[in-house]
Parts: structure tokens; sequence; C-alpha cells
């Protein structure tokens, strides 16, 4: 089922993001995580896709995994600035040929390859990849956003007229990146309607359940910690599972809060974690909206 048609229904909807195992010796543990998430029965779910191509074996295997195992729409990130074109349309093949019909268009980081001498050269950002999926046609093409700012972008205007262009190219929905703090995503989403972009977006909630993971995090995506935030992670950090009560407790208020005001979708960074995608569907009472 495309995304875009279960975008259409007035109710908000939920989707769970997971990552597929970077080894096969783990594809089993992965593989039983992300079943657990399925059955929790949300609208789709999306698999990542490592910078360089190194798990895309593993991201189309889970995908389709999702789709003939759990019933279950998959959407499969498929990142471009470190591979060749070549290598991108024999994925899209490779998508096609599983079923797999939603394809999240992302630059992705530049890596050196093992593989090559130097980084392939053929895409710089994500709108080339939206134009050569849309070339191929039939499959309903996300992309990411970010409340706060991409991390390299010079400033939010900057930032704003290059989604806008991305978006004209094809996109079909948004995935925004992480955020704390509402208010930045409301803001967001004010300058997104000045800029005449009417495309549905998803909010990206990342629950804070380890304070280990946080610095990284953070440093990653440019994402700000709220004061509350902040004061959580300083209180329960060192106590993992008053941590993760705490960082459910954060994202499900975070949540009730879009939901009340009116946000198109809940995007849960679910971390690969059944138990904090249960507890938040339990604390925000959210569904799918099928
Ligand atoms: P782009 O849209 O290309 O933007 C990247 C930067 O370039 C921005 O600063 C933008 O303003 C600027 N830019 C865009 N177009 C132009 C232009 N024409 N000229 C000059 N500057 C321009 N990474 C992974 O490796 N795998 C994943 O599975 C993955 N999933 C993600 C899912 C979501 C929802 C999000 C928000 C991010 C994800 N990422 C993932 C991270 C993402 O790949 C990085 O943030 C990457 O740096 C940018 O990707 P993008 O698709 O936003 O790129």
């Amino acid at each position: 089922m495309y995304i875009s048609e279960i975008l259409r229904t007035a109710k908000p909807s939920l989707s769970f993001e997971v990552f597929p195992p970077k080894t096969d010796d783990t594809y089993g543990t992965v593989s039983q995580s992300v079943g657990e998430l399925a059955s929790l029965k949300p609208d789709f779910m999306s698999v990542t896709y490592g910078a360089g191509g190194g798990t895309s074996k593993n991201t189309v295997r889970i995908a389709r995994e999702l789709q003939e195992l759990h019933e279950m729409t998959a959407l499969a990130h498929l990142s471009c600035v470190s591979s060749t074109r070549e290598e991108i349309f024999a994925i899209m093949e490779q998508l096609r040929n599983a079923n797999i019909t939603n394809i999240l268009a992302l630059g992705g980081d530049r890596v050196a390859r093992p593989d090559k001498e130097s980084c392939p050269d053929d895409y710089h950002y994500a709108y080339e990849l939206v134009r050569d999926i849309k070339e191929v046609g039939s499959f309903c093409i996300g992309a990411a956003c970010y409340p706060e700012g991409h991390i390299h972008s010079e400033s939010q205007e900057e930032d704003m007229r290059y989604l806008a262009n991305k978006v004209q190219y094809g996109v079909d929905f948004l995935i925004s990146q992480m955020f704390f703090d509402n208010d930045a995503f409301y803001k967001f989403i004010d300058r997104l309607q000045a800029a005449e972009i009417c495309t549905p977006v998803l909010a990206g909630i990342m629950p804070v359940v380890s304070a280990k993971m946080i610095d990284r995090m953070l440093s990653l995506s440019g994402t700000k910690l709220t004061p509350r935030l902040q004061q959580l992670v300083e209180k329960w950090g060192d106590r993992p599972e008053d941590m993760q009560k705490a960082g459910v407790d954060y994202a499900s208020d975070q949540i009730l809060d879009l939901v009340s005001n009116g946000v198109r979708g809940i995007h849960l960074y679910t971390m690969n974690r059944p138990e904090v995608a249960r507890n938040i569907m339990e604390n925000t009472k959210l569904t799918a909206n099928r």
C-alpha cells in the first residue's frame, strides 16, 4: 500500500522506524524485535539504510519480511551520496521485485567505501535521488526534513529553500528529524506554510531511554534538549530503568500535545525496542488509523 493512501484519512498516522542488522549473525535478534514491533500494528514501518549501502541487503530483506510475514506496509530508506547511480537503480529493482512501493529518499552522509578507491560522485543531494526514483515511477516517495534546520545548513531560510526544491521533484510526504521541543516543530510547520509547501509532515519522536545514547545522537543531528529533558537526564541518567520510564513519559507527553494540535502523523524512532513502543502506545492511546 502507498503511504500517501494511508495519509489520506483524517486520524494521525502512527509509524515505527527500525534499523536492520549490521552483520548477518545478529539477523535473528533484529528480525524478532521487528516482528514484535509489527505485532503492535502501526500504519507502516520504515527500515533504515546504512550510508554507502553496507546494510542495503538487510534493509531490503527486513522490509520484505515486514510485508510478507507480518502484512505490514514497509518504507525502505535509501541514501544516495555514497553510491553510484547504477547501484541505486539496482536497489530500486530489488525493491520493486519485493513489492516494496515506498522509499524514503535521503542524501545520507558521504562515507569512505572500502570497495572503492574514492567515494562515488554521482549524487550530492537527496533531490537528485527523488528525481531518479520518480523517473523509475510507481514508488511513493518520502523525504527528510529538519524542524531545527539541518546540521550543515547555514540558516533555516536556506534549509527551507532546498526543502522546497526537493519537494518539487515529487515528494509525497516528509518525516521530520527528532525534536524535543514541540514549539520548534510548530514554528517549522508555520514556515512550511509560508513557503507554500503543503506536503504532509510526520513528526519524528525519539524516546530518550538511555543517557549513553544522548551525546552522540545530539552531535549527529544538531537537535537540542529542552531544559526539562536535560533535568530528567541529569536526575535519572545513571539509573537505566528510571531513565527509560522518564524518556517514555516525556515522549508520550510530546505526542499527546502534537496530536491535540493536529499533527498529520507520529513517526516513532523505536531503536528496535518493542517495550518502549508498547508503553508509549499505552500512554497515548495512539493506534493505527486504518
Ligand atoms: P538533503 O535533502 O540532500 O539535505 C542535506 C543538506 O544539504 C541540507 O543542509 C540541505 O539544506 C542541503 N541541500 C539540499 N539541497 C541542496 C542544494 N541543491 N544545494 C546546496 N545545498 C543543498 N541517514 C542514513 O544514512 N540512513 C538512514 O536510513 C537515514 N534515515 C533518516 C531518516 C530521517 C527521517 C531523517 C530526518 C534522517 C535520516 N538519515 C539517515 C540522516 C540523513 O541522511 C542525514 O541527515 C543527511 O545528512 C541528509 O540527508 P537529507 O536526505 O536530508 O539530504
